[in-house]
């Protein structure tokens, strides 16, 4: 193909049928972080590069994300026997992305590293970002599944070092908040506005998030209120 100045073209050896191909990576310069959501799902301006970091192999069907760690020798045995066997026809998504094909290429992902016993983190991660590419396609009911999945398996994971804990812990509270468990998500936030190990970077990202949270819901609270006695219009 020409030259695309959006995309180039990533030359893939599959690890499992060790077969070749090429597969669509977002140029650098196409994208910027221009925000982030309070679960950390980056805002982009531009293309939006998670659509294109899982690469499938059009050949056997395996699907590769950098995270993953078990990749060889007796694990893909594994993957082989539990997720090759029963794929049906391999997908072809070497190329121009859509939504779709973004969640159908980390689920390949989730199921690969199920088969393999990947670490809970990286289910996590797969999962949540599973969620945002169901936000951006304002289907918030599968949205709410897979955070409910990335809360479970955030809850059963570990990290390498502090901040990284820390981290865990506002994602599970902010998780929490996000699928209704307000009792879940009100003990996560107070642990860390009010835990005295807390870096003062978590405790003012959980405080900002939990006053925000309180301050939306009580206008909503005086809406309904009002809206009951009939001194505002339904909108
Ligand atoms: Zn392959």
């Amino acid at each position: 193909m020409g030259f695309n100045i959006y995309y180039y073209e990533s030359k893939i050896e599959c690890c499992c049928c060790k077969k070749k191909f090429t597969t669509y990576k977002v140029r650098p310069n196409r994208y910027k972080v221009v925000d982030q959501d309070t679960d950390f799902m980056p805002i982009y301006e531009g293309l939006n590069p998670i659509l294109y970091e899982v690469s499938v192999c059009p050949h056997c069907g395996y699907a590769y994300h950098k995270s993953m760690t078990r990749t060889f020798g007796p694990f893909m045995q594994l993957i082989k026997e539990i997720y090759i066997k029963e794929l049906q026809k391999p997908m072809n998504i070497c190329e121009v992305r859509s939504l779709e094909d973004a969640i159908a290429s980390f689920k390949l992902a989730y199921l690969v590293s199920r088969a393999s016993m990947e670490e809970p983190l990286i289910m996590a991660n797969f999962a949540i970002k599973i969620a945002w590419l169901y936000r951006l396609k304002k289907d918030s009911q599968s949205e709410m599944r897979y955070l409910q999945a990335a809360r479970e398996f955030y809850s059963k994971s570990f990290a390498s070092n502090k901040e990284g804990e820390e981290k865990l812990q506002y994602l599970y509270a902010e998780l929490s908040l996000r699928i209704g468990d307000i009792e879940e998500a009100k003990k996560g936030f107070s642990q860390l506005i009010s835990g005295r190990d807390v870096s003062a970077k978590y405790q003012k990202i959980a405080r900002n998030r939990w006053e925000d949270y309180k301050y939306n819901n009580a206008i909503d609270h005086s809406k309904l209120i009002l809206r009951a006695k009939g001194e505002i219009e339904d909108v």
